[in-house]
């Protein structure tokens, strides 16, 4: 089992001929609704690529959280820890794209903001001790047999409950550091097993351009994983480095492309692979996200992932 703790959203998008100006006005065309967030993608990449994936995370209770909900058990994934936020809406992101690519976006974080610590405290396996199991039930939270092999963390969601799951589990912790951390992550790096980020995400934690995932090794993880878009990606650990080109495809877009690639990545590490296997596939299965639009929808399967290794 891989546990995703991560942010779920509904992406509402707008095609405008042109962005709109402050105080302006701009008729588009009819709004597109999609299931989104780095949690709900990455946990949706994880299903379709073969793994069993349990999300950690929080939804309002309206009509927005209730889709979300649906679609992620109608891609097989667990939602036994998403909790109901009576407080709070869902999170939503909305995107507004000129005719050339050129966006703007808007996040309302809502209930993804308000998963607390205690609310994940030790769920992301059911021998954790972290957890206080009197608010995870309120907040909805319910208890699970497995434990999970692998967490797949992203930043979407408060840094102490991302703390608090990765404490509370002795499930490999895999911290994909997206979006940029507002805030000093030092102490849950030094917990995290698998660092995984792009260039700008590297430049952002160390201050400075990165070239070399070697560099990212004394934030305190064991093993850092560089991204770098159409250049592949590269890992690192104190034994050695591994480098594997991007697979040659035709773009349509790059979104989604990270969420696959750390999902194939966690299932990969999960089910006993090396970092150099993994890494491949992982590179595989970001370079199918580009090949489609949007983010769900271009997230591969693991049966595409198999076809384009053996190419
Ligand atoms: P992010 O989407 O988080 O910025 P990257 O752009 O580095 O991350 O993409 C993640 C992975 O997806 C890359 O390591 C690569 O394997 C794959 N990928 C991204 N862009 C391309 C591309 N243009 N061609 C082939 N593979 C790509």
């Amino acid at each position: 089992t891989i546990a995703v703790i991560g942010g779920l959203n509904m992406d509402l998008s707008v095609r405008v001929a042109r962005l709109p100006a402050p105080g302006e006005t701009v008729t588009g065309a009819e709004a597109v609704r999609g299931s989104g967030g780095k949690g709900g993608n990455q946990a949706v990449a994880v299903a379709r690529l073969g793994g069993r994936a349990r999300m950690i995370g929080m939804l309002g209770d309206d009509p927005f959280g209730a889709e979300l909900r649906r679609n992620l058990e109608a891609e097989g994934v667990d939602v036994g820890r998403v909790g109901t936020a009576a407080t709070a809406t869902t999170g939503m992101a909305l995107i507004v794209v000129q005719g050339d690519g050129e966006n703007t976006i808007t996040l309302s974080p809502g209930a993804n903001a308000v998963l607390t610590a205690a609310d994940v405290g030790g769920t992301a396996d059911s021998g954790g001790s972290a957890g206080s199991a009197d608010s995870a039930d309120s907040a909805g939270f319910s208890d699970s047999a497995d434990p999970a092999d692998v967490l797949l963390m992203n930043l979407e969601v408060p840094f102490e409950a991302v703390l608090a799951a990765a404490r509370g589990t002795r499930a490999l912790r895999v911290l994909n550091a997206a979006p940029i951390p507002d805030q000093d992550i030092s102490e849950l790096l030094r917990v995290v097993d698998v660092l995984v980020v792009n260039e700008t995400e590297a430049a952002a934690l160390l201050g400075r351009e990165v070239r070399d995932p070697r560099e990212l090794l004394p934030l305190g993880p064991r093993t850092a994983v560089l991204t770098l878009g159409a250049g592949g990606a590269t890992a690192a650990t104190a034994e050695g480095t591994w480098s594997t080109d991007a697979f040659a495809v035709e773009v349509v877009d790059a979104v989604g492309a990270g969420d696959a690639f750390c999902a194939a990545l966690a299932v990969g590490l999960g089910s006993g692979a090396g970092i150099e296997t993994a890494l491949r596939r992982a590179c595989a299965a970001g370079a199918l996200a580009t090949t489609r639009a949007g983010a769900q929808p271009a997230l591969p399967t693991r049966t595409e992932v198999d076809q384009l290794l053996s190419r």
